[in-house]
């Protein structure tokens, strides 16, 4: 018979995760329980995050969310789903960092703020607000591996956008490689949000395989080794010049800015739910998964490439040169 809720979260004593699933996840919750020690334990910490990368891992379809909790790993901690609160639920990562545990997958999602501690704060330990910078850095010394999932994470993403006039970020917010020193066991798993695949994927590949073959921004390749563009659904449509020139028009969608040729990930083949796809619905790839995302310069997002004569007569190299003005003269590129 199925534990009731009450139940469930009575057991977990507060210290590990209690899930609001109970329909689907309390009928494995007693065996779950009995090899939670066997299992691996994941610290997951949320910074400066919309809870967007949360919400898309609970939408993980194969394995399904529940499958993922109670048979491959132990949740111990995250704030948003976990059923504890206040100082019981510190107390997990509190005494992860004091009894200098180690072995267990810190994922964090969302950037670090560096101007000021108070902008991101997660508890409060002996009277004060601890800052998500001191949790990240003491839980990465024992973690067998760091997830950075999402673009906040994994390059700074949106709470690290600039201002334009200034070129400042009021938070000084930082992706988890910039403030962590020892960078061997970040993985980053960018996206805005990351697709749930991508997350759980990479966790299994780690328990049962280990380190996963990563690229020069630390992506599993296994995600992100083909562009946008390459795969896309309106890539023949590319090829015989059809281009939207209007949202809602059928036809490639790079005139109204899509970033596809620039953007290694692979939702056109893996789709959203297993439906539909960012270029496929029309909206064309922000470049989600990359670095410069989403400020790519002064340009930002939903913006057509355009360069002037005089900038294309700097570009040094003359094949490259002389390409940029064929696609110019063909209206592929704006003036
Ligand atoms: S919509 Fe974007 S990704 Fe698809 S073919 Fe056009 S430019 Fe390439
Ligand atoms: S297709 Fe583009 S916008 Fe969509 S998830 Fe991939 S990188 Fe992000």
């Amino acid at each position: 018979m199925p534990l009731s809720r009450r139940e469930f979260l009575k057991i977990m004593g507060g210290t590990t995760a209690a899930l609001a699933f109970p329909s689907v996840m309390l009928q494995g919750c007693k065996r779950a329980l009995e090899r939670a020690a066997e299992r691996t334990s994941v610290i997951w910490l949320q910074a400066q995050s919309c809870s967007g990368c949360s919400v898309s891992l609970l939408n993980t379809v194969n394995p399904d969310i529940a499958t993922v909790v109670t048979q491959h790993i132990s949740l111990n901690f995250h704030q948003t789903v976990m059923g504890a609160t206040g100082h019981v639920a510190i107390k997990v990562i509190d005494e992860a960092v004091k009894k200098r545990r180690t072995g267990y997958v810190l994922i964090v999602e969302g950037s670090i703020p560096t101007k000021h501690e108070n902008y991101c704060t997660l508890g409060i330990i002996d009277g004060h607000h601890v800052g998500i910078r001191k949790w990240v850095l003491d839980l990465a010394n024992g973690a067998a591996a760091i997830l950075a999932v999402g673009s906040c994470a994994a390059f700074g993403g949106i709470p690290a956008a600039q201002i334009r006039a200034t070129g400042d970020n009021p938070t000084g917010a930082k992706a988890v490689t910039d403030i962590v020193s020892d960078t061997r066991k970040i993985i980053n798993i960018p996206g805005c949000p990351p697709h749930p695949d991508w997350m759980v994927g990479t966790i299994m590949h780690l328990l049962l395989k280990g380190m996963p073959e990563l690229d020069e921004f630390r992506r599993p390749k296994m995600y992100f080794n083909k562009t946008v563009h390459e795969q896309c659904e309106h890539l023949a449509a590319y090829r015989r010049g059809v281009f939207a020139q209007k949202w809602g028009e059928p036809g490639c969608l790079y005139k109204l800015g899509c970033l596809g040729m620039d953007t290694n990930c692979d939702i056109p083949r893996r789709k959203w739910l297993g439906i539909n796809t960012c270029t496929g619905s029309g909206s064309g790839c922000i470049g989600c998964t990359e670095k410069p995302f989403p400020d790519y310069g002064n340009r930002g997002i939903y913006k057509h490439l355009t360069a002037s004569l005089e900038e294309i007569q700097r570009i040094e190299n003359p094949e490259i040169r002389e390409a940029v003005l064929t696609l110019r003269k063909g209206g592929i590129i704006n003036g």
